[in-house]
């Protein structure tokens, strides 16, 4: 019995232990999952951030890759219009932008940046989200560099055509532009008269005044035929002291008009270059589309030979044929 007793007691102990320690455990599992949720939600919030850092690095690769088709686009274009038109067009396209446009003056509530056009021109934006104000500053600077390109290739252009003496247009642009004013009269049936202007005796000029006065006499006869003629029509320093004209929808006696009226004023006019005052002449020679030639290099050939009949027949006169 009295083993028995001791027995039962030294179980009772052993459940009582076995049940403190139960208890522990369950303290401690209760401990364990109170500090896994903790790191569960610790978790939950880095992963939250590493999607909110994942999409912001998502949209700003998009909007690299946008910048880069930006830059493609407007790079190959060489009016400064089309570049304004492309970058409202494109930029419209980009979420993070509410609206955009272009304007002469400030614009309240808009990011505005300076374009290096002349007039200049703001370009206001309005923005979903700072962070694209960055990348807006870029592509304003790309787009600077594009109008800079587009009005040194105008200025290029505008260069390659025209005589720097004179500033009317030079013989090559002359050759290309008769060319296309044939195809035009040819489609529309009309006429055409093509004038070759020499001034006389030039080389007396320069010999007797100098060169810089024979530039000045030059300028001032391109200036006489220039305002002798209407806005369509076309006048070019084709040589030395020579010009031609091209007198859209002109038959030949409304040429001969125009010829003997340039002619007029030349000989009438005193040229004030420097101290001198210097008169000149010039001989015209005349030849009309399509009653002298249907072809461009003809109607040259003719009028020249036109030319050499008014200098051999004295100057200061008009022949055609
Ligand atoms: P003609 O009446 O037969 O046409 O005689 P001209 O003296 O006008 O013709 P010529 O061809 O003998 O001489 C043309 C001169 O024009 C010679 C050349 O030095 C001069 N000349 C050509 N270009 C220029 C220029 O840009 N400036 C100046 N000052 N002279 C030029
Ligand atoms: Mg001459
Ligand atoms: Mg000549």
């Amino acid at each position: 019995m009295f083993y028995s007793l001791i027995l039962f007691f030294l179980a009772a102990v052993a459940v009582f232990f076995r049940v403190k320690d139960l208890k522990v455990l369950r303290n401690d599992y209760k401990m364990n999952i109170a500090s896994l949720k903790v790191k569960e939600n610790k978790l939950k919030k880095n992963l939250h951030l590493v999607d909110k850092r994942f999409h912001g690095l998502e949209g700003r690769i998009n909007e690299t890759f946008f910048m880069c088709e930006l830059a493609g686009k407007v790079s190959s274009v060489l009016d400064k219009e089309s570049i304004l038109r492309i970058l409202k067009e494109e930029m419209q396209s980009l979420s993070s932008i509410e609206d955009i446009d272009f304007f002469p003056q400030k614009k309240k509530g808009y990011l505005l940046f300076r374009l290096e056009t002349k007039p200049s021109v703001f370009m206001a934006v309005k923005v979903k989200s700072k962070q694209i104000k960055n990348n807006v500053k870029i592509i304003v600077k790309m787009a600077n560099l594009c109008i800079e390109k587009s009005s040194l290739y105008k200025k290029l252009q505008t260069l390659s055509m025209h005589d720097s003496l004179t500033g009317i247009y030079n013989r090559r642009y002359f050759n290309s532009r008769l060319n296309e004013e044939f195809e035009r009269v040819e489609k529309f049936k009309l006429s055409l008269s093509l004038l070759m202007v020499d001034i006389d005796h030039f080389k007396k000029i320069n010999d007797n005044y100098g060169h810089l006065v024979g530039d000045v006499v030059l300028k001032e006869v391109s200036k006489i035929i220039k305002k002798n003629i209407r806005e369509i029509d076309f006048t070019a320093r084709y040589g030395g002291e020579e010009f031609v004209v091209i007198l859209q929808e002109t038959d030949k006696d409304g040429a001969i008009f125009v010829g003997e009226r340039i002619r007029e004023n030349i000989a009438s006019k005193i040229i004030k270059a420097f101290d001198e005052d210097v008169k000149t002449t010039v001989s015209l020679g005349l030849a009309s589309y399509p009653q002298d030639s249907r072809y461009p290099g003809m109607l040259l050939e003719l009028a020249d030979k036109a030319l050499y009949r008014a200098k051999n027949k004295g100057r200061n006169r008009l022949e055609y044929f």
